[in-house]
């Protein structure tokens, strides 16, 4: 059977340059890079390289680039750290009601402290009202932090606009780039952020490795202590051959960068109008213009996207209803619920993800799998286009 992943959004595959990079430091090349004699030294000179690939990536200065365990003990990082450090000059965070749980969570957590969090609200695009933001921000507010992309259904914010509202005010801002990182172009000297979050996973290198960028003269306070690494703002020795293969990961990223985002969108594109095409009443969460170009979040309506999601991982396609992490639960995806897509439809919607190892065989395959599964699950609903929901 035909096996098709179209969930790159969850995780990407390794790529084979990345593990070929990385696997000497698993082994000869295995050094402490504290240590002082030569397999220490090129240990270290690993991580350098790395970092300033990293760097590259993002438009920033390698010290500016600090690697941490994922991309959730970034996001907890900015969050936890800037709310504690700046507590004296107010208790107010501004972030927004999509966001990732890594950053969700953290605020739910510093709301038990004490903290006041603002959840921005978005249009049925998926993109936050500038205006929103500025009426949200009070003499209190110490830290925004929105994300660039989101995972679920791609929306791109205006995070220009946003950081510069946050600078004008002294207020610190952060963005989770998770899914920003490789599928869109980011600069944080155009930005102007000063804190962003990266995971490796996402972009063909190995999970368990992210980075956190925090701009020049930015005195963010450790998260992790211990040891001196990482220019003692994040101790723990150095995972140093998931750095390496983090660091050449995101070398091929910014090197593809527009021809990757030029063949996903045309893939995904293609997609969407050949479901449109074949099958009826289906609809795309979220807007085409500010989007990860990857991503088709689409609505059948009249079924279950858990049943069809069986169905199709039984033809050998992987997708997801969302976010990984909710696809455990069947509370309705909080980003659609968002945007104002009814429940109903909440729970038909399912996020395909396309990424570098897609073909468009595989998605005319998918597209054959679910004429046939839709129109099966729709003749056994009990609400249809004639009969309405019930
Ligand atoms: C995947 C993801 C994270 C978490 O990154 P991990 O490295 O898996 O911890 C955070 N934010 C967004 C937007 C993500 O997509």
């Amino acid at each position: 059977m035909r096996k098709v992943y179209l969930d790159y959004s969850a995780t990407t595959p390794v790529k084979q340059e990345v593990l070929n990079e990385m696997i000497p430091y698993f082994t000869e090349k295995f050094g402490n890079p504290s240590s002082l004699y030569e397999i220490g030294a090129e240990a270290k000179e690993a991580i350098t390289k790395a970092r300033e690939q990293v760097a590259q990536l993002i438009g920033a200065k390698s010290q500016e680039v600090i690697f941490t365990s994922c991309g959730s003990e970034s996001d907890n990082w900015a969050l936890t750290s800037a709310a504690h450090w700046k507590k004296a000059k107010g208790n107010h965070i501004i972030t927004t009601k999509i966001e990732h749980h890594a950053i969700l969570h953290t605020c739910q957590a510093l709301e038990k402290e004490g903290f006041e969090v603002t959840y921005l609200n978005v249009t049925p695009e998926g993109r936050i009202d500038l205006k929103e933001l500025k009426d949200a921000i009070t003499d209190r507010t110490i830290l925004i932090s929105i994300m660039m992309v989101n995972n679920e259904m791609g929306a791109i914010q205006p995070i220009k606009e946003a950081a510069a509202m946050a600078k004008e005010r002294g207020i610190l801002f952060h963005t989770d780039a998770v899914q920003a990182g490789g599928n869109v172009p980011i600069d944080v000297e155009e930005l102007q952020v000063d804190m962003l979050s990266l995971s490796a996973h996402k972009i063909y290198g190995p999970k368990g490795i992210g980075a956190m960028y925090i701009r020049k003269g930015v005195a963010l306070p450790p998260f992790l202590h211990g040891g001196a690494q990482e220019m003692k703002r994040r101790a723990g020795t150095e995972n140093v051959p998931y750095i390496v293969g983090f660091g050449k990961a995101a070398e091929i990223a910014r090197l593809q960068l527009s021809e990757h985002m030029e063949r996903l969108s045309r893939l995904r594109d293609y997609f969407i109008a050949q479901v449109q095409e074949r099958i009826p009443y289906v609809d795309v969460n979220g807007g085409m213009e500010h989007r990860h170009p990857g991503n088709a979040n689409l609505a059948f309506n009249f079924i279950e996207g858990e049943s069809l999601l069986l169905l199709l991982d039984y033809n050998g396609i992987s997708i997801s209803t969302g976010s990984a992490c909710s696809s455990k639960s069947l509370e309705p995806s909080h980003v659609l619920s968002a945007l104002g897509v009814p429940v109903e439809k909440i729970h038909g919607s399912l996020r395909f993800s396309i990424g570098d190892f897609t073909t468009k065989e595989d998605l005319d395959y998918t597209v054959e799998c679910l004429v046939k599964i839709v129109e099966k699950l729709r003749a056994l609903s009990p609400v249809s286009a004639e009969k309405g929901w019930n």
